[in-house]
């Protein structure tokens, strides 16, 4: 099928960006990679008045190593994360994590802010910016805010974003010297959406288990990251998490799958 018609912008400024998503409200979307807004669009899911293709805003790409944290501009792709010599030193659990996102096509398109903002379930990054602790940089037509990942997926596709809201970035802590992340996924074919994933990160005293694929949002696990052993880690599990059952996989057989990838992290960390 076609899109339905739509009117189209490319500001070339990031307040121009900003003005029509406030002029137009709810009738605009932003486009970024579009590998996510397209499809959805040809199959009439979704029917926005105006698309504000955001690709011309420099300020909104690329990765910054600071003295204390690393920045990925939303509009960077998943190749650029992929290729990066700062991501694969710093920010390990993301280096591991982006080769599980679909196929080298849609890498080369697709955007790490186009994926956090759509939320959706079964994608790698939200499970990664939670188990990392990481800080969303949201900007709108009162500047920016900060949000905490933790704070940021509201539930299925649904976010903190604000309506004329724009997603700019994304901020880790540099890692310390003693801090461990381990990343599994299981799916039908590599770089199909998981069927259950896991995010895990273990330094300062604290554990975080973030699972993807296995709630309506990724979804940290504390009482797992509670639990003094492993054993008591998977039964704990069950309270932090519900499985929705899939066309394939029953909600007991996902919180099996969850089980089996925490034993495989756990022994990792
Ligand atoms: C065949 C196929 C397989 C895929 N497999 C996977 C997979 O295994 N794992 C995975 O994680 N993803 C997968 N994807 C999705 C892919 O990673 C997308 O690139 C990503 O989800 C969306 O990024 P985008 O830049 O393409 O966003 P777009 O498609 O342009 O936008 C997606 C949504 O986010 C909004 N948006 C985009 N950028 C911003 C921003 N900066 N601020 C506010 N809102 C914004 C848009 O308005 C839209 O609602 C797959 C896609 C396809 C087509």
């Amino acid at each position: 099928m076609k899109a339905p018609s739509f009117a189209y912008a490319r500001p070339r400024a990031l307040a121009e960006a900003l003005e029509l998503l406030a002029r137009h409200g709810e009738a605009a979307r932003v486009l970024a990679g579009g590998q996510s807004l397209i499809p959805s669009l040809n199959m009439r899911l979704s029917a926005p008045a105006l698309l504000v293709d955001i690709n011309g805003l420099a300020e909104l790409k690329g990765i910054k190593a600071g003295k204390d944290t690393i920045r990925i501009g939303a509009l960077t792709t998943h190749t650029e994360i992929e290729r990066s010599e700062a991501v694969r030193q710093h920010l390990p659990l993301l280096a591991e994590a982006v080769r599980h996102v679909a196929h080298p096509a849609i890498r080369n398109r697709g955007t790490i802010g186009g994926s956090l903002a759509l939320a959706d379930p079964a994608a790698e990054y939200p499970a990664c910016v939670l188990a990392l602790d990481a800080t969303l940089v949201v900007t709108g037509g009162k500047g920016d805010r900060s949000v905490k990942a933790a704070d940021f997926f509201k539930g299925l596709f649904e976010t903190a974003l604000r309506p004329g809201e724009l997603l700019a970035a994304v901020e880790f802590r540099m890692p310390g010297k003693d801090e461990r992340s381990a990343f599994f996924e299981l799916a039908r074919r590599h770089g199909d959406y998981a069927i259950v994933g896991l995010a895990a990160f273990a330094g300062n005293g604290t554990k975080r288990f973030a699972y993807f694929g296995a709630a309506d949002r990724a979804v940290l696990a504390h009482n797992a990251a509670k639990a003094k052993d492993l054993d008591s880690a998977k039964t704990a599990l069950a309270k932090d998490l519900r499985p929705p059952a899939d066309l394939y996989h029953s909600s007991e057989t996902k919180l099996h799958l969850a089980r089996v990838l925490l034993e495989r992290a756990w022994t990792r960390l």
